[in-house]
């Protein structure tokens, strides 16, 4: 599509606001969630929102959020609002658009309906602690205020520094039960791919159809360790080679499930004794399913304890695999997927309907109102890095296709 130039200086302007904490030398940024960059990034946020004459407040568990005059109003009448949101942490040494492009879509949309004045009611939100870099569990900002996440479950979790949520929380006069978030009708998050497909593809935005559900499993290979020169080969139960071979059953069980968008990966591998004249008596691997939906993944797990029954079986070595980990595959609601593409077309954007293979502040959303997510392509799908990049024009691309589905669907209703 043609980029107005004042939408796309407006997006450069807001996206320059968040340019400096946490900013690394080598490029990139470190902002951990509940970190004093973080703190900083969420006072630049609000305080951008007060110099635009919009309301800035922060709830109970510290995420920020800007509202325009219409919503305050919808909010003391009973009435819900839209919510745009994302997060402006990081991981370690990560880049400047994950999470960051979707807050600043937002905040475009609130000045665009101001110079506008349609009186859409709006609410944006920077959810805290996105990333698990810092605590060791994703979404936590936005998984309290909708339920997803329960607080006393992540309450001993720690930081890097050894210092636990609860600490935090205290300290900083949060609560990890806060009430649930309320007077929202549908929330929209813009985020980078943090993949390669819409840029293959050549495709301006994705729709996200659904965000794949994590099924996790720690398998534990027992063997023999023997002497690896004293062992003739038809005497090993070498527990290394069984992994390998697991491994490459694995990759073949992600790939069988590629029409149903599932993947499969081994992240982990841990080799015991792993030194030089010992065959490895213990392995142990991490493996990670992702699909969108349950009947996906249970084929998956399936065909994971069937090719470890068989391998064990054919080489004289234990399998033992646990499942460690679990979220449900969420899909998104189709209306709000329809008005996205309605935007599309009437914009003269491309886009294509996809999966979302990574987690995301929508998931707790998802749960309790009608969501929606649009990706915009990032540079070789590169993110959690350095290097990742994405230009100012997808971000206003994605900022005015929710622009076009916001007041599309107050001024049809
Ligand atoms: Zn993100």
């Amino acid at each position: 599509m043609d980029i107005p130039a004042n939408r796309l200086e407006d997006i450069r302007a807001i996206m320059a606001l968040f340019e400096e904490p946490g900013s690394l030398a080598g490029g990139g940024v470190t902002r951990l969630g509940y970190g004093p960059v973080e703190d900083e990034m969420h006072r630049l946020f609000r305080d951008w929102g007060e110099r635009n004459d919009l309301i800035a407040y922060t709830d109970a568990v510290g995420n920020s959020y800007l509202e325009n005059d219409a919503a305050s109003l919808a909010a003391d009448n009973g009435k819900a609002c839209v919510l745009i949101g994302s997060h402006l942490d990081s991981v370690v040494s990560g880049g400047r658009f994950d999470g960051v492009a979707g807050v600043a879509a937002g905040m475009a949309c609130l000045k665009w309906l101001k110079e506008s004045g349609l009186n859409i009611p709006l609410r944006v939100a920077a959810f805290r602690c996105e990333e698990s870099a810092s605590f060791g569990r994703s979404t936590v900002g936005s998984g309290l205020v909708t339920g997803a996440v329960d607080g006393d479950d992540i309450a001993a979790f720690q930081n890097p520094e050894g210092r636990s949520l609860a600490e935090v929380f205290d300290e900083a006069g949060y609560d990890l039960h806060p009430q649930r978030i309320e007077g929202i009708e549908a929330y929209f998050e813009l985020h980078i791919e943090q993949g390669k497909v819409l840029e293959n593809l050549g495709k301006e935005v994705g729709i996200v159809e659904a965000i794949a559900g994590p099924r996790r499993f720690r398998i534990v290979i027992d063997g023999q360790a023997d002497h690896s020169g004293a062992t003739p080969m038809d005497m090993r139960s070498d527990a290394l080679c069984a992994a390998a071979e697991l491994i490459l059953a694995i990759e073949k069980i992600g790939q069988s499930e590629r029409r149903f968008q599932g993947v499969a990966t081994v992240g982990i591998i841990k080799n015991s004794p792993n030194v030089m004249n010992v065959i490895p008596g213990w392995t142990e691997l991490g493996v990670d399913t992702r699909g969108i939906s349950a009947a996906s993944l249970d084929r998956m797990e399936e065909r994971l304890r069937i090719s470890a029954e068989n391998i064990a079986r054919e080489r004289g070595v234990e399998i033992s695999m646990v499942r460690q980990y679990e979220d449900l595959p969420r899909a998104m609601a189709p209306q709000l997927m329809d008005q996205l593409e309605q935007a599309a077309r009437s914009l003269g954007v491309s886009s294509h309907r996809m999966m979302s293979g990574a987690g995301h502040d929508a998931l707790g959303f998802a749960e309790i109102v009608p969501t929606a997510m649009l990706f915009i392509p990032c540079r070789g799908g590169i993110s959690h890095n350095a290097a990742e990049f994405t230009t100012a024009e997808s971000i206003t691309t994605g900022a005015l296709m929710l622009y076009e589905a916001l007041t599309r669907r107050y001024t049809e209703e």
